[in-house]
């Protein structure tokens, strides 16, 4: 099944400009809210982010198989425990990203996560495919995923990352719907910026994630291709820390996502001891959750 939403009628070769411009222009990426300096007069600032996928992406797809649901369960056990350990150590906030479901399989493990400082933000509701469901369906989803995780840490969440980073042409219009204050799956940019809707400023703050800062990407494997990658966790090192390196040079945003059940293990956790170790030995870092990255940029640029 294509993630990819079409539309109906003449080919692409064949669109009017009328077409193509009305669907670039749909979501743009509005002005850089990149402000002339972070918070305390930081140079950069960090945004470590973890989507609590856990089994969500097995039974999205509708699979039942107690094996890969097992190695979702791995990031509850083993993954979120040694990731906020690992926070702990260093002092550092950070956001974590949960589907509904399965907020409620582990709402302990919510409220700890925020107990100890850190942001519970929107994730979908089953890790679902979004960007091919109907708008109505897409919309009562992401209420009810709201009101649960309202429900279990007491607080409303005030940003989204979309399951997958997919959207449909609706994502952006609920999300203003629900009042959120960002959104984290578009790429236009390394730095925030103001998501522009139908050629129309939103307010909706942008900040912007890729998958070179992905750990899915280099640790995922899929054991029945014959291609199957597992990049060291050295190599990946190197790549997040020169994605740092450069957000620091040039007084911008690192924004590195992560996966419980994918960095938990104890060999990339150590990679991740490392990247933090390598970023605080800088001065002039601010570290923060996306709520407060958004909440900085958006009171700098006057919005
Ligand atoms: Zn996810």
């Amino acid at each position: 099944m294509s993630d990819e939403k079409t539309i109906d009628g003449p080919e692409p070769w064949q669109w009017p400009e009328t077409t193509w411009r009305g669907i670039v222009d749909r979501v743009r990426a509005g002005r850089s809210l990149r402000p002339p300096q972070w918070k305390d007069g930081a140079q950069v600032a960090v945004a470590l982010s973890f989507d609590s996928d856990h089994e969500s992406g097995t039974l999205r797809e509708g699979e039942t198989s107690p094996g890969k649901l097992s190695q979702g369960q791995y990031g509850n056990r083993q993954g979120v425990p040694r990731i906020l350990a690992l926070l702990a150590k260093h002092g550092v906030p950070a956001s974590f990203f949960v589907p509904a479901v399965i907020a409620q399989l582990y709402p302990d493990e919510q409220r700890r996560v925020v107990g100890e400082g850190h942001e519970v933000a929107l994730h979908g509701w089953i890790h679902e495919r979004n960007s091919v469901l109907p708008e109505v369906a897409e919309r009562d989803l992401a209420h009810r995923a709201a009101d649960s995780l309202e429900r279990i840490t007491g607080r409303r969440p005030v940003g989204m990352r979309t399951p997958s980073w997919d959207m449909s042409a609706h994502t952006i219009t609920i999300a203003r719907e629900l009042g959120l204050l960002y959104d984290s799956s578009l790429m236009a940019d390394d730095d925030p910026y103001e998501i522009v809707e139908d050629g129309r400023p939103t307010g909706l703050v942008e900040l912007p994630v890729e998958w070179i800062k992905d750990d899915a990407v280099y640790f995922n494997m899929n054991r029945y291709s014959a291609l199957r990658p597992y990049t060291a966790p050295s190599a990946v090192l190197e790549i997040f820390t020169a994605e740092f390196d450069g957000a620091l040079a040039e007084g911008g945003l690192f924004l590195l996502t992560m996966h419980p059940h994918i960095i938990g293990h104890r060999s990339r956790l150590a990679m991740l001891d490392r990247l933090i170790t390598h970023i605080r030995g800088h001065a002039g870092v601010w570290f923060a959750t996306h709520e407060e990255i958004a909440r900085y940029v958006k009171t700098a640029a006057k919005i």
